[in-house]
């Protein structure tokens, strides 16, 4: 038989084993996510040219799949695809020098990165394709048959070697009509990788959506009846002819054997027609993906098109699973990432929404993103920003349908649990004040039981009324003994109660909806547009000296004291400067400095 040719890697490559080699690197099961995604790659590649060439099917025939077999007393594992294969000549140019950026990039990184050495979460950042193999593996055998070729070709590499072997493949049982087989034989420390239920766990976190069926194999087990014979101390009992009625006793065995298990969903949900999936079956995704108990609120599944492509299946959680503190700091694991059908990271929620919005859970699979992302990449990419933007805008549409739902518990749920999320948005995304608007309920003073929408209150205002009012006070009760509401309640004016501490806030940096400014009716100029200047003079001219008076007696501790026509019962009231904080928002920043 021809004998094996020795290579030496390209310098590069030889770099980087050696920093794979040696990295202490933790999360070392990426390297079947990069394994499986080579083996996809390579499926992906042959059907798409077998649309041109149909007979690269028909030659080789065997189904486009993946199978991985593990002998755990060896600590071995074996990865095989019936995808593209490689030639002798692509071996050499693919697993001897670097050609990919990805990879490339790794390098340049692990270049400018000060700490010389093996610096292992640059690994993880991204990605080192099929090289992370040697972060388990010792040993690593391709035997690789192209299409292109009428011979196999075996690669073999060692973990601690500048150089590897490309030789033909002789041996009869192991030639493979198409494909390539990758055998991995785990350092010590490694062999762990190779129990069968550890590569299924890896397989479905990691790779249940490649669109490829994965087979692991796997021991199973069924139970059989075997005949068993009499015991004769009791046969002996027995008399005759019950001898010949007797039935024959029967035990129950497992039978074990070992087979090929799919390990994988083939089709992801998010790529089916929404309209064919069911609801239940949204929801029962939903619930096996994140753990939950509760069916969500609401979910959307959409696909964008054009500059950026990408699917996405969003949801409300019927319940914050956050604390407070995690709003300020939300590492949620709430949005998975996926490129190209390939699970990347949950780690990405920041750069994939706003903080605001860290409540909302879903998948999101783009087919523009390099497999090998990091959240440098993410936080660069101009693709990421308009992902973002879109994101977000469907997770608005989603929380809009709830507020529109027939049932207004729905909505009632929703605010409960994300109504400070919403205000916590009117303060840091200005851009979609108009989204948030409609969203936000309130108290008012002719709805103290059930909140209202800014829509409500202003179908609800007269026809001379330009502007939405509103006072916030601790409570409900204490908002309605302002004196300031008065006049208003007087004149029929409805008034919001602003009662959550973070309401005043949000409402200030909204400052309008639909054109209508928001009026805070404790502050001192106030317009109910009913000045009759007769009567204020007169007033004036009767109670002037009362005011000076007064205003000597209070000195520093009031800035003026004027006359006013803002009350109907009282004899008087305390207010605020037009410029100046509110009473509420004086006792919020009292207690926070305290
Ligand atoms: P990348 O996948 O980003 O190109 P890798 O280091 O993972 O980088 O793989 C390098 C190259 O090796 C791939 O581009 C591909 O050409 C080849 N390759 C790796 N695995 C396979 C496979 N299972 N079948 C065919 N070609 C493969
Ligand atoms: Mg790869």
């Amino acid at each position: 038989p021809p004998s094996a040719e020795k290579y030496e890697y390209q310098a590069e490559v030889s770099r980087l084993m050696d920093l794979i080699v040696n990295s202490l690197y933790s999360n070392k099961e990426v390297f079947l996510r990069e394994l499986i995604s080579n083996a996809s790659d390579a499926l992906d590649k042959l059907r798409f040219l077998s649309v041109t060439e149909p007979q690269l099917l028909k030659d080789a025939a065997a189904d486009l799949d993946i199978r991985i077999q593990t002998d755990k007393d060896n600590g071995i594992i074996s990865i095989t695809d019936t995808g593209i294969g490689m030639t002798r000549q692509e071996l050499v140019d693919c697993l001897g020098t670097i050609a990919q950026s990805g990879t490339a990039k790794f390098l340049k990184a692990v270049k400018e990165s000060k700490e010389s050495g093996s610096d292992s979460n640059l690994i993880g950042q991204f990605g080192v394709g099929f090289y992370s193999a040697f972060l388990v593996a010792e040993r690593v055998v391709v035997s690789t048959k192209s299409p292109k070729s009428d011979k196999q070709y075996v690669w073999e590499g060692e973990a601690n070697s500048s150089s590897y072997s490309i030789r033909e493949e002789t041996d009869p049982d192991k030639l493979i009509p198409r494909g390539t087989r990758l055998t991995l034989y785990l350092k010590n420390d490694d062999k762990g990788f190779a129990h069968p239920e550890r590569i299924q766990k890896l397989v479905t976190n990691y790779s249940q959506f490649v669109s490829f069926p994965i087979y692991t194999w796997q021991e199973k087990g069924y139970t059989k009846e075997v005949e068993v014979d009499e015991d004769p101390a009791e046969a002996k009992q027995e008399g005759e002819d019950d001898k010949a009625e007797r039935k024959k006793k029967t035990k129950k065995v497992i039978e074990k054997y070992w087979d090929w298990e799919l390990t994988n969903e083939t089709q992801p949900i998010w790529l089916r027609n929404p309209r064919e999936v069911s609801t239940e079956e949204y929801n029962e995704f939903y619930r096996k993906t994140f753990n939950e108990y509760l069916d969500p609120l609401a979910s959307s599944h959409f696909t964008t098109e054009g500059e950026v492509e990408f699917r996405s299946i969003l949801y409300v959680p019927a319940a914050s699973s956050m604390g407070k503190d995690d709003l300020a700091n939300p590492k949620t694991k709430n949005i998975r990432l996926y490129v190209k059908r390939v699970f990347i990271s949950d780690d990405f929620d920041g750069e994939l929404f706003p903080r605001y919005l860290s409540f909302v859970k879903g998948v999101v699979d783009s087919n523009d993103l390099p497999l090998n992302v990091s959240r440098e990449i993410l936080q660069e990419s101009r693709i990421v920003r308009i992902m973002r933007k879109r994101l977000v805008r469907k997770a608005f549409d989603m929380i809009l349908g709830i507020s529109l739902s027939e049932n207004r518990e729905d909505y009632e749920k929703f605010w409960d649990n994300y109504g400070k999320y919403l205000k916590l948005g009117c303060i840091e995304d200005r851009e979609n004040h108009k989204r948030i608007g409609p969203l936000l309920r309130f108290f008012s003073s002719q709805s103290e039981h059930d909140m209202i929408s800014l829509d409500e209150y202003v179908e609800n205002m007269k026809p001379e009324q330009k502007d939405i009012y509103y006072v916030a006070a601790d409570s409900v009760t204490s908002a309605k003994n302002a004196p300031f509401l008065e006049k208003l309640l007087e004149k029929d004016l409805e008034v919001l109660l602003l009662v959550d501490p973070i309401d005043e806030v949000a409402i200030q940096n909204l400052k309008s909806y639909k054109e209508k400014n928001f009026v805070d009716i404790s502050k001192e100029d106030l317009d109910l547009g009913d000045k009759d200047e007769e009567k204020e003079k007169v007033t004036k001219q009767e109670f002037g000296q009362t005011c000076d008076w007064m205003k000597k007696r209070l000195g520093d501790k009031v800035a003026s004291v004027q006359i006013s026509n803002r009350l109907s019962s009282s004899p008087c009231v305390l207010v605020s400067g037009k410029f100046g904080w509110s009473a509420n928002m004086e006792r919020l920043m009292k207690a926070q400095t305290v």
